[in-house]
């Protein structure tokens, strides 16, 4: 009853305990913009049965507001994605206290609207379950983008019904391991002997990628599909020789690094087009990245029907030939009134404008001066690439290269203070990014992403990097959290 008198005494007064540096702070992850706690006893078991939800339209897109109180929980929120999220916090909290649950108030809302995660399943191959548990694990800490990597030199990984060889063969290599990854050339095999020889591979079905759309829909997570063009295509050139440029032996040329499709022919133009219509179909709702990254401009150079286009459309360069290749394919997708990304190499060519999302794994300053035309999310790879060490090579899991310690990744500021307003707007969020070069299991993909993903989530949640020792008792309170959802991690003593 002290606990019942306390509460209501504050409530008519009016003036809520505020009790900060209170354990409760820490056991929400991501921690909620404001917790006031109206008492230091829990409340009864029937109370977090009896929970009565409210619409409240100034919770905002994604807040959500929580009250515990002696006899229900009111859960306010605008959106069914504030109601979810308010959802997770309660499920945390009932995960720490059981059902006796601290009196509590709980205004929420995330500071950044892109809170992603990149996974690319072309270096290696999940399947749909572990992609659903890698989701599920996303929205439990209110990420809301994952980054679909689906195409790319060493695998095609969906399923396009006008193009079968892009899976037939495209999604399948021989398995070597006779070199680290990064250095073995991609074998993807054609001919008789294919059944003869290890093969490693796999690809989602149309019905699956749908059912994973329909799965991270349900959690509000958004699945941002990416199709790799005019680079990073070798997996779609050995499936479609007529892809590659006129005298280029695809088997013996088209190398990872050197994979640039002919950009010179309509047809290439045609392809990528269709393949898109089929994605924008599949992903009906999600803005879709064309990649961009990484072109070997030069290749083109040796090329007649290359060289005949930089003639005809009068271009100075062969860097201009990737303008006007993803210019094409930025108009189609814009008739479409799709959301486009593409990587900070496309704006370098000019072509980031306000109807093309930039994002930035180079350097932030190029991201800063993109959102001064138009939108962009974040992802360096000084800070936020999580196939980086975590630790001494000699005692950690093979990875690319680099350190990113959990520090690292928490000194990232997104928002330097001379940015413009118009910038500040304009930076749509953050993502980690996954490689998955050395990353052949999901235990080991979840190994790299935690405890990292939890500097990147506070920094997403809240704008800014904070007090880092305070992040430290988070994540420990959290791990039980992970071990509950069978998810791996790196521990924190390591
Ligand atoms: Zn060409």
């Amino acid at each position: 009853m002290k606990t019942l008198a306390s509460l209501f005494l504050a409530v008519a007064l009016c003036v809520p305990v505020v009790i900060f540096g209170s354990d409760v702070r820490n056991v929400v992850f991501p921690e909620p913009q404001k917790i006031e706690i109206s008492a230091d006893e829990g409340t009864t078991s029937e109370a977090a049965k009896n929970l009565r939800f409210c619409i409240d339209a100034s919770c905002g897109n994604e807040g959500y507001r929580i009250e515990i109180l002696p006899e229900e929980i009111v859960v306010s929120h605008a959106t069914e994605a504030g109601k979810f999220y308010a959802e997770k916090t309660l499920e945390q909290l009932k995960n720490h206290y059981g059902n006796a649950l601290p009196l509590l108030r709980i205004e929420d809302a995330p500071a950044m609207r892109w809170r992603g995660l990149h996974l690319d399943v072309s270096r290696h191959f999940f399947s749909v379950e572990e992609i659903k548990k890698f989701i599920d694990t996303m929205a439990f800490y209110k990420f809301n983008r994952l980054h679909f990597h689906l195409t790319d030199g060493p695998g095609w990984r969906i399923e396009i019904k006008k193009y079968p060889r892009l899976t037939q063969i495209g999604a399948w290599r021989v398995d070597k391991t006779d070199r680290e990854w990064n250095w073995r050339e991609t074998e993807i095999p054609l001919g008789g002997n294919a059944e003869t020889r290890k093969l490693y591979g796999g690809f989602y079905t149309q019905d699956e990628i749908r059912e994973l759309v329909r799965f991270a829909k349900e959690r509000h997570v958004v699945i941002v599909p990416e199709i790799e063009m005019p680079g990073h295509s070798f997996a779609a050139m050995m499936a479609y020789p007529e892809l590659a440029c006129a005298g280029n032996n695809v088997p013996v040329d088209g190398l990872r690094g050197k994979d640039m499709v002919c950009v010179g022919k309509p047809e290439t133009t045609q392809f990528f087009i269709d393949v898109l219509s089929e994605f924008a179909a599949l992903f009906p709702e999600s803005p879709i990245h064309v990649g961009g990254d990484e072109v070997w401009h030069e290749c083109w150079l040796d090329c007649p029907d290359c060289r005949a286009r930089m003639k005809r459309e009068n271009l100075k360069s062969s860097v201009e030939l990737q303008t006007v290749f993803m210019r094409d394919i930025i108009a189609f997708l814009k008739k479409q009134n799709r959301e486009i990304i593409a990587w900070d190499e496309i704006f370098a060519g000019g072509l980031s404008d306000e109807h093309v999302a930039t994002m930035v794994w180079r350097e932030p300053e190029l991201g800063y001066r993109a959102a001064e035309r138009g939108p962009v999310i974040l992802c360096p790879g000084e800070w936020l690439y999580f196939d980086m060490y975590q630790g001494k090579p000699e005692s950690e899991p093979l990875a690319i290269g680099g350190f990113i310690p959990l520090e690292k990744v928490y000194e990232f500021s997104p928002f330097p203070q001379d940015l413009s307003e118009k910038a500040r707007k304009n930076i749509l969020g953050i993502q980690a990014n996954l490689w998955t070069e050395n990353m052949t299991t999901m235990a080991h993909v979840e190994y790299m992403l935690f405890p990292r993903a939890f500097a990147l989530m506070d920094i997403a949640w809240h704008g800014a990097p904070r007090n880092y020792a305070r992040l430290l008792e988070q994540i420990r309170l959290q791990l039980p959290n992970l071990k509950a959802r069978n998810c791996n991690f790196r521990p924190l003593e390591k």
